[in-house]
């Protein structure tokens, strides 16, 4: 059975950094415990990411506390990885509830979810509906299939989760974004040392994919190629052209498409059959041609190069992708020669 109140602070304890500072501050002089086991919590994950179902009922107040640790350590990949663990537990609390639990869940998102007794049916505004619809992959939740009526779409409780299940990653995802970094800084300064140790063992276990000649280093991709693998692990629809160039990409650096596969199973609704169709015949399996990444210009030109200020993207013989991972391998060597 669902805890009664867990749902709702689950949701509602996310998204207010401020409340969120209290807590972690009031949580280390009289609850070291649940700032430890946040720790604990990510340590866990690292050590064990595939045995995620054994630790999904977790402590609703550790959740912001472990999402300002995690800013703290800022390894993006990681930090997505963890969220979508969240979003996933979202689910399944909300599968554990009753209709009204889960109008009142919904509520606490800031939907305006109202609960149709006589029909079982939860409704929401068509704006919110519209807004969330699109994250939701699957023809079936498309606004032309909905129960329409007075400007309020009717749900069913599956549909309901689903709802739930968005939003909540959005709202989640926003809170994450706008955390102050230096405010994390100070807050967790007693714990550099476990943050310090976290993103050691990151970098040699889940930042780094080991295929058996040599070691691809998510950590040397270009900011391009790590934005889409972002995209696709927040449940992003990424364009053709992303596609292909994160899949080339993945390829030329040695990654065999098993793994390529691995990266867009993180990815929310992952259709098995399609993606390996996709990966097999852009890596040359099934074709016969071996695409290549396009380069910089073609990117840029397709507003799909996310350079921001990084350094080696700004060099003037910056030209492609590769030549980008390439240069942070040699200079990686060098620096341990
Ligand atoms: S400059 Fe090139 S390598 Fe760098 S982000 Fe843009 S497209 Fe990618």
């Amino acid at each position: 059975m669902m805890p009664q109140n867990t749902g709702k602070i689950f949701l509602k304890s996310l998204f207010d950094f401020e409340e969120n500072k209290k807590i972690f501050t009031s949580f280390l002089s009289d609850d070291i415990n649940t700032i430890k086991e946040a720790v604990e919590f990510i340590s866990k994950y690292l050590r064990d990411p595939k045995e995620k179902r054994s630790w999904h009922r977790i402590n609703a107040k550790l959740l912001p506390i472990v999402l300002i640790f995690l800013k703290g350590i800022s390894e993006p990949v990681l930090s997505n990885r963890i969220m979508i663990h969240f979003r996933r537990v979202a689910e399944e609390e909300g599968q554990r509830m009753n209709m009204e639990d889960l109008e009142s869940a919904l509520n606490s998102l800031g939907l305006e979810a109202e609960l149709d007794a006589n029909d079982d049916l939860i409704s929401v505004s068509l704006k919110d509906y519209v807004s969330i619809a699109g994250k939701i992959s699957g023809s079936t939740y498309h606004l032309i299939y909905q129960d329409l009526r007075s400007g309020r779409v009717f749900l069913d409780k599956d549909h309901a989760l689903k709802v739930l299940r968005e939003h909540f990653y959005s709202r989640m995802r926003l809170y994450y974004e706008k955390i102050p970094l230096e405010e994390v800084i100070s807050l967790t300064k007693s714990y550099s040392v476990d943050m310090e140790k976290i993103k050691d063992i990151y970098t040699k276990t889940l930042g780094k994919i080991d295929f058996g000649f040599g070691a691809v280093d998510s950590d040397k991709f270009p900011p391009c190629i790590r934005e889409y693998i972002r995209q696709v692990s927040d449940g992003v629809n990424i364009p053709h052209l992303a596609r292909l160039t994160l899949v080339s990409f993945l390829r030329a650096v040695g990654m065999p498409n098993e793994k390529i596969m691995e990266i867009f199973r993180t990815a929310p609704d992952f259709n098995e059959s399609i993606t390996e169709y996709q990966v097999n015949h852009i890596t040359g399996k099934t074709s016969g041609t071996k695409y290549s990444p396009p380069k910089c210009e073609t990117l840029q030109s397709n507003h799909l190069c996310y350079k921001g200020d990084d350094a080696l993207c700004a060099q003037e013989w910056m030209k492609h992708p590769l030549t980008y991972y390439r240069t942070k391998k040699r200079e990686s060597l060098k620096k341990r020669s």
